[in-house]
């Protein structure tokens, strides 16, 4: 039998089959996923095959095989042992939700988010929230943030979770997908969940604990179907994710503007700092790639000490 991981509490996992008929599963014996080294060898939103067992009159399957993944997001401990702890797999889309003020994101924030996204192969679509609540002149500046991202290829929607303008936008693009919320606390994430589909109480809200120094602190993701067709996977505590220890050379393959213009570069291993010939300079000064855009770039490769962790999202 083949079925969807929804839930995983460490030794056991909730799977779901196509059917729609739940089953408690574990492993038999241990298997290792080629590629990556993590905590957990399974995590929701993988495939897996599995057989039946009946042991005291219950019923329990037992997982032979995963499926490949489409892609997969991580968390790495922030003790010294730092292990990958796999928080999800095989997401169809992650919304990141933004607002301007109350509290307001930062661009920094919103390309160190894209660039993880980028990296990990995770669809993003940008949405703005609170609309509502803006004067004429934040409006402005979500027009302004929605043409430099639209225009790089990104989907962006303003939305009010609260009036529900354009919650239906937002269901549309999630029926029959698995979906993801992200953003900083207070952005609306629960309130436009709930207005998508009420009566799921995602627990969105983030554990400060899990950003403490040495506390280990296990959260574990969830999927929940969607009435309309569909799921959502909820990470409660979990804030950003994904670390990716790149290169300073790989790091503009994830700004996709950037990535569009590196062959027009004089050099080939162009940073596109201070070289003669510059393609990516050369766009900036032409307006055809934004500043702010730029800038975040420069951050993330001169965040050395830091080896371009782009799940920094405090600094
Ligand atoms: P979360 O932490 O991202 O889950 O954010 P919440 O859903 O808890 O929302 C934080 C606050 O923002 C709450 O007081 C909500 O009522 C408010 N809020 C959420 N969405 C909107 C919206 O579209 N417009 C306005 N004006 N307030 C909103
Ligand atoms: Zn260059």
């Amino acid at each position: 039998m083949t079925g969807l991981v929804y839930k995983s509490t460490g030794s056991w996992y909730t799977v779901k089959t196509q059917l729609g008929e739940t089953y408690d599963c574990r492993i038999k014996g241990k298997f290792r996923i080629k590629g990556i080294k993590s905590t957990n060898p399974i995590a929701v939103g993988d495939y897996v095959d599995f057989e039946l067992e009946t042991k005291n009159n219950q019923v329990s399957g037992v997982i032979h095989k995963i499926h490949d993944r489409k892609n997969y997001i991580v968390r790495k401990s922030v003790n010294l042992s730092k292990q990958t702890h796999i928080i999800a797999s095989n997401i169809d889309q992650v919304f990141l939700m933004i607002t301007i003020n109350n509290p307001p994101t930062l661009t920094s924030f919103i390309d160190r988010f894209l660039v993880t996204a980028e990296a990990y192969s995770v669809k993003t679509v940008l949405l703005f929230n609170k609309i509502d609540a803006y004067d004429e002149e934040t409006l402005d500046e979500v027009r302004y943030l929605a043409h430099v991202y639209r225009k790089i290829g990104y989907e962006c929607i303003g939305v009010s979770a609260k009036s529900g303008k354009n919650v239906d936008k937002v269901k549309a693009l999630m029926q029959d997908k698995i979906s993801m919320f992200s953003g900083h606390s207070g952005v609306g994430k629960s309130t436009l969940v709930n207005a998508i589909e009420p009566g799921l109480n995602i627990k969105t809200k983030e554990i400060s604990a899990l950003h403490s120094q040495g506390q280990h602190t296990t959260t574990f993701a969830e999927m929940f179907d969607l009435s309309f067709g569909g799921q959502i996977i909820d990470t409660p505590g979990i804030k950003g994710f994904g670390v990716v220890d790149m290169e300073k050379e790989e790091v503009g393959d994830y700004f996709p503007e950037i990535f569009a213009l590196k062959q027009d570069c004089k050099f080939n291993n162009c940073l596109h700092i201070k070289e003669p010939k510059c393609a990516v300079k050369e766009a900036l000064d032409n307006d055809e790639i934004a500043f702010s855009r730029y800038r975040s770039y420069l951050q993330i490769i001169e965040g050395d000490e830091e080896h371009y962790r782009t799940d920094n999202w405090e600094k």
